[in-house]
């Protein structure tokens, strides 16, 4: 098979090193990629905005599948685009990515079909808002609707903060996508991320992560776009795994269905366990970035089946196998990130890192110059490992991280250190 893969960050190189490794490609190519990408695919400059030159790269090379990793080429309808001329794409259509696409979608279809998650309201203008979370309280969590690159967030632990933040908003901080704004109760409990691989009809459960979105050790600092994960995590008990799968997977597969928008490609629950039962706080539709770096590892299974069921409705009984044991993945992000940093730093070691014992790095923002590789993005690498047991995992990557020489970048010393902390609890 010809296959085409979009994107550039750490989850696309994981993504082409898994779909390379398949037996079924004969040729694979990634736009636009990046320098670790180029290793496992040919990296191609295509402007994946633009839908008409994506179809006709495909025409003029045969691509027989085209895997799409982040979510705007996904709200912008690109599976749909594909669709239409008869090339199969992995991912949700324009309509079925407003899981990601639009809070509010997503919280009325939990209405709808009885799924747990906060209370909520959805608001159009800042007055109403504020008067809301007025007679509520704090803490509660004030969100933009659409697409905000993982920003469009605000956890008030005060009702001044919740003020701010529908300020903000309406002020259009977020531009569009904050044109709307949803206002929902605080969940309190344990965050963990649930992935389940969906065709329309049906969904199977692929993996689950932890991962870590402040900047800084001991979750300090500012959001990020992650920095760190590891699978699975061992909060999500077989009972857990079950309730999630029963009461917020396969009723959203099936609500999605009946209201004629059927969801196919990776649906990504982020669930908080909360006293009451696992609770829905946001779907993304695509894998998530750095968890696709670890569940690629932990993959046993060729991928491309996989893909190619979920886009032709036959994931049912589909036999999807994974290694037991844990991977984890420490990204490494130019100093600054995720204020201002700087581009085109040298990066050395990375063959020597990669030497330890079961590790794997992927390359996020990266380019090769002149034989050398240069740091070109906020999120720069992922060291990634397995291991018979997390602490082993994570004591590998980091052996590695230490054989890198970078001194524009750093990461979190600390990662998995909750599921680290319950092994040795347990012994
Ligand atoms: P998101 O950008 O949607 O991933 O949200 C950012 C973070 O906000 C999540 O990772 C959660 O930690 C937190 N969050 C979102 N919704 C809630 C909620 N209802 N209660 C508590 N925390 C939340």
């Amino acid at each position: 098979m010809n296959i085409l893969l979009l994107g550039s960050g750490g989850r696309e190189h994981a993504l082409a090193w898994k779909i390379a490794a398949s037996p079924l490609v004969t040729k694979l190519w990634c736009a636009p990629g990046n320098a670790g990408i180029a290793r496992e695919a040919e990296c191609i400059g295509l402007a994946v905005a633009d839908h008409a030159a994506v179809v006709e790269f495909c025409r003029r090379n045969a691509v027989d599948l085209v895997v799409v990793g982040p979510e705007t080429p996904l709200a912008a309808g690109i599976v749909d685009d594909l669709d239409a001329v008869g090339i199969k794409a992995f991912g949700p259509s324009k309509q079925a990515a407003q899981l990601e696409g639009s809070k509010g979608f997503t919280k009325d279809l939990c209405s709808e079909f009885d799924i747990p998650t906060g209370a909520y309201r959805r608001f159009d203008n800042a007055k109403d808002a504020t008067a809301y979370v007025r007679a509520q309280g704090a803490p509660i969590v004030v969100k933009a609707d659409g697409l905000a690159a993982g920003k469009g967030v605000v956890v008030a632990q005060t009702l001044p903060e919740a003020e701010a933040a529908i300020a903000m908003m309406f002020e259009g901080a977020f531009g569009s996508a904050g044109a709307e704004v949803v206002i929902e109760e605080f969940l309190s409990g344990r965050e963990i991320s649930f992935f389940a691989l969906c065709d329309g009809e049906t969904a199977i459960p692929l993996a689950t992560a932890q991962d870590h979105k402040r900047v800084f050790d001991h979750d300090k600092g500012p959001n990020t776009g992650g920095m760190g994960a590891y699978s699975p995590t061992p909060f999500v008990t077989p009972e857990i795994h079950d309730q999630i799968m029963a009461r917020i997977i396969l009723p959203t597969v099936a609500g999605m269905k009946s209201r004629g928008t059927p969801f196919k490609g990776v649906l990504y629950a982020g669930v908080m366990l909360t006293a009451q039962g696992p609770k829905l706080f946001e779907y993304n539709v695509r894998f998530g970035d750095p968890e696709c770096q670890v569940m690629m590892l932990r993959m046993m299974s060729d991928i491309v089946p996989a893909l190619l069921a979920s886009i032709d409705g036959q994931l049912k009984n589909f036999d999807l196998r994974w290694y037991p044991d844990p991977a984890l993945t420490v990204v490494m992000a130019a100093k600054g990130y995720p204020g201002d940093y700087i581009k085109g730093t040298r990066i050395d070691g990375l063959d020597d890192a990669a030497k330890v014992e079961g590790v794997e790095i992927f390359h996020a923002g990266t380019v090769a110059k002149d034989g050398a590789i240069l740091a070109n993005g906020g999120r720069v690498l992922n060291v990634c490992a397995m291991g018979k047991t997390v602490t082993e995992a994570r004591d590998r990557a980091y052996q590695a991280v230490d054989r890198i020489k970078w001194p524009d970048g750093f990461c979190r010393r600390d990662i998995a250190w909750q599921a680290v902390e319950a092994e040795q609890a347990k012994g």
